[in-house]
């Protein structure tokens, strides 16, 4: 009932705490076999000392009653680590939670919202993500999320104002998160090639990357034997920002002019201009159709947006270079700066973009992945800290989700 092994339960009371709140504390100690270990290599040493003050771990609740284990913990030497805890079979070291228990706030993570989490396990959300970064890490270590890898996606992901940045890699054929590292700069992404080694490194056949140049120096030195890619993503989102300042700009003249009610119902358009067709309700597709009529400018600029996206969908490389070629010329004549200024970025990457579309790497996985990792990044206001955002990303995108105790 507690979930725990190698465990001697000696006596289990209810408690009542100082709110009235009543709680179930088991007094527990290690058994025989499993005492006197070092917390971090495990391994079997003679005892330091004992502490005075018994300790307590939370543990999953039995019904609507809050769980304690109490136990004395000790210390031993080990002859690699000094004098360290000892480790107990019930809990990670340095947790004040059973593993059951971090196990299943962790399982919770990756399936449910965190304010469900906190509410069901009536934990502080500061609490939660202290949890996932001792899963992830021990789960972490058990894996090589490296292995075998051959076609990656590297991405810089902001998750604070004023240039905070992730840096990402994401295998593209499984769509998880492999590695992730804090600050956009050559040396982060030099860190992800030591950890992979030169030998795997040499095994990448494919790298999609945003424009940034310096990952492209990177990764010529490091993995020079991988084809370079555009990730769709990235230049559909070049686009969309096109478009976006299109209509900014048309908001502000019309505001600007007097035209207030226009103004309005433009600035109302945004969310119509910027979804994928498919995804419109009915009355966006009203709005886009008014558009169509009313605003020429702005209605060219969708098109341009929707025109470029499609060129990623091509089966055929000869299609899609055309597609391109015809794209930045009517880019280039469209009277739409931001659209004109994107005309001269895609020009000087239509090979990576052709690459990208040649080998099939506009992957659906890799997108999804893309687009949880910002959706955690905007939630990002309640990271103490940049590991606590990568072991969170790690949890849920990584692979690392633990299964949930008592299953088999
Ligand atoms: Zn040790």
């Amino acid at each position: 009932m507690l979930g725990v092994e190698h465990t001697v339960i000696e006596s289990v009371d209810l408690e009542t705490d100082g709110r009235g709140q009543e709680m179930l504390v088991a007094q527990v100690r290690v058994k025989a076999g499993a005492a006197r270990r070092c917390s971090r290599c495990r391994r079997r040493f003679p005892g330091y000392d004992t502490s005075p003050t018994p300790r307590r771990w939370r543990g999953l609740d039995l019904g609507t009653t809050p769980v304690y284990l109490q136990a004395t913990t000790s210390r031993v030497t080990c002859r690699e680590h000094g004098v360290v805890v000892a480790a107990v079979p019930w809990a990670r070291p340095g947790s004040r939670f059973t593993t059951a228990f971090e196990d299943t706030a962790a399982w919770l993570v990756c399936h449910a919202t965190l304010s469900v989490v906190a509410m069901l396990l009536r934990v502080a959300w500061r609490s939660v993500a202290d949890i996932v970064t001792r899963v992830v890490a021990d789960r972490a270590a058990t894996v090589d999320r490296l292995a075998g890898l051959r076609r990656i996606g590297i991405d810089e992901i902001s998750y604070r104002k004023g240039q905070r940045y992730l840096l990402c890699v994401v295998d593209h054929d499984t769509g998880r998160l492999v590695w992730a590292g804090k600050n956009r700069t050559q040396e982060t992404l030099g860190r992800f090639f030591d950890d992979l080694g030169a030998d795997r490194a040499a095994q990448l056949t494919h790298v999609c990357a945003d424009g940034a140049q310096w990952i492209h120096d990177v990764v010529a030195v490091r993995a020079p034997k991988a084809v370079v890619c555009l990730d769709a993503f990235h230049v559909v989102a070049w686009a969309t920002e096109a478009l976006d300042q299109v209509r900014r700009t048309m908001v502000n003249r019309l505001r600007a002019g007097g035209h207030h009610d226009e103004a309005t119902a433009l600035k109302g358009s945004r969310w119509a201009l910027l979804k994928n067709p498919p995804n419109l309700t009915g009355d966006q597709r009203a709005t886009l159709a008014g558009i169509a009529k009313a605003n020429g400018g702005l209605y060219r600029a969708y098109l341009l947006k929707e025109q470029l996206r499609a060129i990623f969908q091509a089966v055929e490389l000869t299609d899609a270079r055309a597609l391109l070629g015809g794209w930045i010329a009517w880019a280039r004549r469209c009277r739409l700066e931001p659209f004109v200024t994107l005309a001269k970025t895609i020009k000087n990457y239509q090979k990576l973009i052709l690459n990208a579309v040649e080998h099939g790497l506009s992957n659906a996985r890799s997108e999804a992945t893309n687009t949880h990792l910002r959706l955690l990044t905007r939630r990002a206001y309640g990271y103490h800290s940049p590991e606590a955002l990568i072991a969170m990303a790690d949890l849920t995108r990584g692979g690392l989700c633990p299964p949930l105790p008592g299953r088999s």
